[in-house]
């Protein structure tokens, strides 16, 4: 298998797509579910990927975010 890499979509350095932590990117459809959740189907990957402590980061991010709209 050659060693490929490609750019986390965070950072931009180099992540390997092979390693189990890597996280990649997907392309769904979701829309709200009966329970109050969402039902997301038809995912594909998009082929980009992110090292996890960018994910993490990103995350954290997000909810802070969050709760400054709630
Ligand atoms: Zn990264």
């Amino acid at each position: 298998m050659a060693d490929m890499t490609v750019s986390c979509v965070f950072c931009g350095r180099p992540v390997n797509p092979n390693l189990r932590e890597t996280y990649r990117t997907i392309e769904a459809f979701d829309r709200p579910g009966k329970q109050g959740g969402s039902d997301v189907v038809l995912r594909k990957p998009t082929g980009r990927y992110a090292h996890p402590g960018c994910v993490d980061m990103e995350r954290a991010g997000i909810n802070v975010r969050q709760e400054t709209l709630v």
